[in-house]
């Protein structure tokens, strides 16, 4: 038969006959077929909807100390809890040596020993058989250090930079003392750029300084950094120190143990607060175990003595007013010389002397969050 021969009239029919053939056929079938048990769905949607109930599997996930490690983790604590989960098979790298494969509690057995290394792992979840796995990856530094060392590293800098001169020659040598050498180093170099961010600061004659003014910012940024990742009492005070230098009052206040900066943080962050720290016995031994850059050590002192007096006068109004003017102090610190004048005329009733400053510091942050509404008071 050739089809070129049917009839123009009977194209309708040929074609309706095709037609009832198929129809003979069924159903259509279904086009999507799953995967992992053969089911099949008229809907690619529904199969995906499927999947997702009958067949999910679970992103393995490591955990320590109640948080996932993110792509850069530090470890500078020995961690106390490390726990797997979703997972069944690790590979673990460690330097330059091939990788290991190893079963989730054999990796967190591993993974509690290390105290100095730089290591990849990843954690697979193979639920199904025959399917590929689902794998998260994780870079972590291992860089525990022992308490002993870090003693030590805080012992050098208290010798060398904490008790008499400071200088670049100073800094240097302070690195070079072998208890700051090894482990001890990331611990050291923090603590050396805050010495220099002292330095770029005070800008002494004898230091023949190339970095700006400016740079002691970019100094104790970097240091306050590195020194947040260790839980020492010095890497605390030095950052509480760093951290009010800078006009940062928003993290929780941490006792730093050295009142004078305990106070006057606690002042100027919230000065209607009544429950300052309360003052050292008149006995306690201080020691000098950290150098305080000199706008900072003035501001200190000034909040010490202001926030100390029994009752305001103008003559304390000046004290503060000087103390904000002088064109050799830094920006932050004239705000916080200021915020000092403000806060403590305020707290003895002196809302009339507290005007001044807070007309200065009501739009400058952080001040601002308390300094705006004082002034407002004064004003309505
Ligand atoms: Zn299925």
């Amino acid at each position: 038969m050739t089809i070129g021969w049917i009839l123009e009239r009977d194209r309708e029919n040929f074609f309706a006959g095709t037609e009832r053939v198929k129809k003979l056929a069924g159903p259509p079938t279904p086009s999507f077929a799953c995967p992992f048990c053969r089911a099949h769905w008229a809907q690619a949607r529904e199969l995906q909807a499927h999947i997702a109930v009958a067949h999910f599997v679970a992103r393995p996930i490591l955990i320590i100390d109640g948080v996932e490690p993110t792509r850069t983790t530090i470890l500078r604590k020995r961690p106390i809890k490390i726990s797997v989960l979703n997972s069944s098979q690790a590979e673990l790298k460690m330097g330059s040596t091939p990788a290991i494969i190893l079963t989730p509690e054999e990796l967190v057995r591993q993974v509690e020993l290390l105290k100095q290394a730089e290591v990849s792992l990843s954690l697979a979840n193979a639920a199904l058989p025959g399917t590929t796995p689902v794998i998260t990856p994780y870079s972590l530094s291992f860089r525990i250090v022992a308490p002993a060392t870090m003693r030590g590293v805080e012992m050098a800098f208290t010798e060398q930079l904490a008790s008499g001169e400071l200088t670049r020659a100073l800094v240097g040598q302070f690195l070079q003392d072998r208890r700051c050498l090894g482990d001890g180093r990331d611990y050291a170099t923090g603590l050396a750029k805050f010495a220099l961010g002292i330095l770029l600061k005070e800008r002494p004659a004898g230091e023949a300084l190339t970095l700006p003014f400016a740079a002691y910012r970019e100094s104790y940024g970097a240091a306050l950094e590195a020194l947040a990742e260790f839980d020492r009492p010095l890497a605390r005070l030095v950052t509480s120190m760093i951290r009010f230098a800078m006009n940062d009052f928003g993290a929780p206040l941490a006792v730093t143990g050295y009142w004078d900066l305990d106070l006057v943080r606690f002042m100027l962050a919230n000065p209607g607060d009544a429950n300052p720290p309360s003052a050292p016995g008149l006995s306690a031994n201080r020691l000098s175990i950290c150098p305080v850059d000199h706008g900072t050590g003035q501001i200190l002192d000034l909040g010490v003595r202001m926030f100390s007096q029994p009752r305001w006068s103008p003559i304390l109004s000046d004290e503060c007013r000087q103390a904000a003017a002088s064109a050799l102090v830094d920006e932050m610190d004239r705000q916080k010389a200021l915020a000092v004048w403000a806060a403590a005329s305020w707290r003895l009733g002196a809302k009339m002397d507290a005007e001044e400053p807070l007309r200065q510091i009501s739009a400058i942050h952080p001040f601002r969050t308390w300094a705006e509404p004082y002034l407002e008071s004064l004003t309505s």
